[in-house]
């Protein structure tokens, strides 16, 4: 079997084999670009690795070392040569790119001989001294495991007694020095000399990146994106090119559009002198793209025509990395660039005005989840204007973030543990940081540009980020930071405008979002092609009103127990619960018909002539008992009892398995009066819209938990009952449909019985999944993290339907509701509404709507969109 492929027999076709980079590396290649030559080791490979239990093995070495040969004959230099060496980058590429998560190793091949060798064959003793230390730092921290921080530290003590602040002030005499005091750390803490023999340096460090693939940070990135862990990476092996050799080489990044908003403008930056890792790790804040122009002007002329070619040629935004020795210019990488909701939208949108891809190819390009981004408050224009702006920086990921400022990715993960909101600030960030990265609101960093790990990171994330705001000193140890010269603690609440890139002293209001612009065309595609409706699960005319702003076709689920939360109600709802008889019962239900009308009345206005289904009281009756002292004392008083009786009540009701227990449509069954009540209140609600307002609502009202026929039957009896009384007292007639929530799983295998009293199913997937499993929708999430860690379960099922159960179940009752009721009406309420693959399997099995919270309506209707391509 071939296990590693030379650049040019590589296409972007094998990205799988040959991960995104080695594939882009191999097309590059063949459409005639700049790009140094080299080799990719396959993803087949590194999983080989790990089924040898994590060793390299014979074969493997020898298929390198071939293809070393090939690229030592075709660059005429050789590794570890004595007069003119081979260097060589070995970095991962795995087959979703995974930015800062695996790790790069550049200048291989140099040693104590062949530095000798280098500065002789470029004149340039700096250089390749320069290129040395880095060579030891970076494989003494990715393969060797050596913190960074101790070789760091030795360069800045060298900095800090000459006196110096750039790294390009060092002579050639200081970084031989600090290349035989880097030799010390790995000799210190490792016990080994720094391996000398460069053949030996390639396969340790291809192993490196065979081994990275399964470190913790690549794991957590794997989980937060959904890449499967059996993918594996793959190794890329090219020959350097050099951006440190003086003034007229350099390196840099940049993408075809702007990341961040998707303006169609080349966007990046560049050192001058330096090598890839600088521009990256923030540590040297680079300069922007466009002064290339001036410094190098032809170079960057090429480098123009280069990204306009690629971004023709992949039809999408690319992520370039660049390096120009002695004013030649190399492509070393790239891919479609990573990008915030608010760019992918806006890209997407103008290629299609462009010409450059189609209306359908602009709705996959979005990935529905990530438009989340776009679905959370903005600072509020005028609360900006009052506020106090601290200082600028660059506006790396766009949102609005406030809270307590944090330095430690630990301290930030705390914090977030308390319920406090955190703004992770840092001189810059690495990938160690990664997980403060995820619990904070927003981040900020002192250093480091628009490409910097900490700026790539976030806008994957989509969360608020800002770096390079220079104006801030952190001190860590003090926890502290300072803007002119002012000291702020740890703790002091700061805003940022992810958009501008300004910080703002305190906690800045915000308000709802809007779909405008680009958003508002993409969804207007996407809408065309959808055959799901999108319905909304809101209970308040709030949610309701959000729900329609962002293209809410109905209500798919009104909670009318989150009705009775209130404080105003929650006391006459106790009194409900605990009577003692009918009479007391009656007593309290007379007083929540009112408000309960009030409310559907309102939710009906809200939705004028879009449907809405109302779910009679589902929720076991425990969730509304008092349990401090001084409720009960205050509900004793009120219901005329003693506080010991009231005890005793609350005891009674109190179940071992509430979620098993008294709740939904068995509630009615004992206490009728309570279904009357609510049915009563919708109808009223809607004959008084009828009656002033000419509105024509008809109600789809909603019986849950249902298990079996009969139950339903004598559930739908007594509801006709009462609806009779109201039409027949009002004087008006009114429609309804009378529907059943499918989600005890014994609902389900006998939908055909229950649709002959059910003109409508909705599927509560939540407890329908509850109950297929077994697991405790409270309590499993205790256990379902280490399910999904042993690949014993592939996600969590309560998150994305498990089709092949659950999934089943919903199949067998719809096929069997419509053996029963041809034109029954099917819907999805539970949480996977709102789930993009859930969507798709609905959307597959024919439903004609699913229902999602407010603020996933725009996710509902994209990815309604793309299970319809
Ligand atoms: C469900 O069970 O899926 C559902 C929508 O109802 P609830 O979450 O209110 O139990
Ligand atoms: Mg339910």
């Amino acid at each position: 079997k071939k296990f590693v492929y030379d650049f040019n027999e590589g296409t972007a076709e094998m990205k799988s084999l040959l991960g995104g980079k080695g594939a882009n590396l191999g097309e590059m290649t063949k459409i005639g670009l700049p790009v140094p030559g080299g080799f990719t080791v396959t993803t087949e490979a590194c999983n080989e690795y790990y089924v040898r239990g994590a060793k390299l093995w014979d074969e493997l070495k020898e298929e390198i070392f071939n293809h070393l040969a090939e690229l030592e004959g075709k660059t005429g230099k050789k590794l570890g040569d004595l007069d003119n060496p081979l260097l060589v980058s070995v970095r991962s590429g795995s087959v979703f790119s995974m930015p800062g998560m695996m790790d790069t190793i550049l200048n291989l091949g140099l040693n104590d001989k062949s530095v000798v060798g280098m500065a002789n064959a470029t004149d340039n003793k700096r250089f390749a001294y320069d290129s040395y230390r880095r060579f030891i730092q970076m494989f003494g921290d990715v393969v060797l495991e050596i913190p960074k921080y101790k070789f760091d530290t030795i360069l800045h003590r060298r900095k800090n007694d000459k006196g110096i602040e750039h790294d390009t002030e060092l002579t050639w005499e200081d970084l031989r020095d600090i290349s035989e005091l880097y030799k010390e750390v790995v000799r210190k803490e490792k016990n080994i000399e720094f391996p000398q023999d460069t053949r030996e340096q390639l396969l340790m460090a291809t192993e490196a990146v065979f081994k990275s693939w399964n470190n913790p940070r690549a794991i957590i990135y794997r989980r937060l994106n959904d890449i499967p862990n059996h993918l594996g990476t793959a190794v890329n092996i090219q020959s350097m090119v050099f951006g440190n050799m003086g003034d007229t080489c350099g390196t840099g990044v940049a993408f075809t559009r702007n990341p961040s908003t998707g303006e169609n403008l080349l966007y990046g930056e560049f050192l001058l002198n330096a090598q890839g890792e600088d521009v990256v790790a923030g540590i040297r804040t680079p300069k922007p793209i466009a002064e290339l122009d001036r410094l190098m002007p032809e170079a960057y002329q090429q480098f123009v025509d280069v990204c306009n070619l690629l971004e023709k040629h992949y039809r999408d935004m690319q992520d370039i990395e660049f390096t120009i020795e002695n004013k030649n210019l190399y492509v070393l990488q790239t891919r479609n660039g990573k990008r915030t909701a608010a760019a992918a939208i806006n890209i997407a949108v103008e290629m299609v005005e462009e010409g450059l891809i189609t209306k359908e190819e602009a709705i996959m390009r979005v990935e529905p989840n990530q438009l989340d981004q776009l679905l959370h408050p903005t600072f509020d224009s005028e609360q900006l204007a009052k506020s106090t702006l601290l200082t600028k920086g660059l506006p790396a990921s766009s949102g609005a973030a406030s809270g307590k400022a944090y330095f430690t990715p630990e301290d930030v993960v705390h914090a977030n543990s308390l319920g406090e909101k955190a703004i992770l600030l840092r001189t810059d960030t690495s990938p160690e940081d990664l997980e403060g990265m995820v619990a904070c609101q927003g981040i900020l960093t002192a250093r480091g540009g628009m490409t910097s790990h900490a700026a790539v990171v976030a806008r994957g994330m989509g969360k608020c980020c800002i770096v390079g705001a220079g104006e801030i000193r952190i001190d860590e140890e003090s926890k502290t930071f300072t803007i002119n010269g002012r000291v702020y603690n740890e703790g002091h609440a700061i805003s940022l405008d992810g958009n501008t890139g300004d910080v703002y002293d305190g906690e800045i209001p915000t308000k709802s979002p809007e779909l405008i612009g680009n958003f508002e065309v993409l969804m207007a595609w996407a809408d065309e092609i959808r055959k799901l409706k999108i319905r909304t699960n809101a209970d308040t005319p709030k949610d309701t009103k959000q729900a329609i702003i962002f293209g809410a076709e109905g209500i798919g689920l009104c909670r009318t127990e989150h009705m009775f939360f209130e404080e105003s109600r929650i006391a006459v709802v106790r009194q409900m619960i605990l009577s003692r008889n009918v009479e007391e019962r009656k007593d309290a239900l007379e007083q929540l018909l009112p408000m309960q009308r009030q409310d559907f009345i309102e939710i009906f206005r809200e939705m004028g002539s879009r449907p809405v289904t109302v779910r009679l009281l589902d929720p076991p009756l425990h969730e509304f008992l008092p349990h401090e002292e001084e409720d009960i004392v205050k509900l004793a008083k009120k219901m005329n009892i003693s506080v010991s009786q009231l005890k005793n009540v609350v005891a009674e009701l109190k179940e071992v398995n509430p979620m098993l227990g008294h709740r939904g449509c068995r509630l009615a069954v004992t206490y009728p009066e309570i279904y009357e009540m609510q049915v009563r209140a919708i109808l009223e609600a809607a004959i008084i819209l009828k009656e002033e307002e000419n509105l024509t609502v008809i109600p789809e009202i909603m019986v849950p938990l249902v298990g079996q026929l009969t139950e339903l039957k004598y559930i739908k009896n007594l509801m006709i009952k009462t609806a009779n009384e109201v039409i027949q007292e009002k004087g008006v007639k009114i429609d309804y449909l009378i529907g059943t929530m499918i989600e005890v799983p014994r609902a389900a295998i006998t939908a055909d019985e229950i649709a002959e009293e059910a003109e409508f199913f909705s599927f509560g997937t939540n407890d329908l999944t509850q109950m297929t499993f077994g697991f405790s929708r409270d309590d499993a999430g205790r256990f379902i993290g280490e399910y999904v860690e042993k690949n014993i379960l592939e996600k969590d099922p309560f998150q994305r339907l498990d089709r092949a159960g659950v999934g089943k179940l919903i199949k067998i009752a719809a096929d069997l509701g419509k053996q029963t009721r041809p034109n029954i009406k099917l819907g999805i309420c539970g949480e996977h509404g709102g789930d993009p693959s859930s969507i798709e399997f609905c959307h597959q099995l024919g439903l004609d709507y699913v229902s999602c919270s407010p603020f996933r309506v725009p996710i509902a209707r994209l990815a309604a969109a793309q299970a319809a391509l």
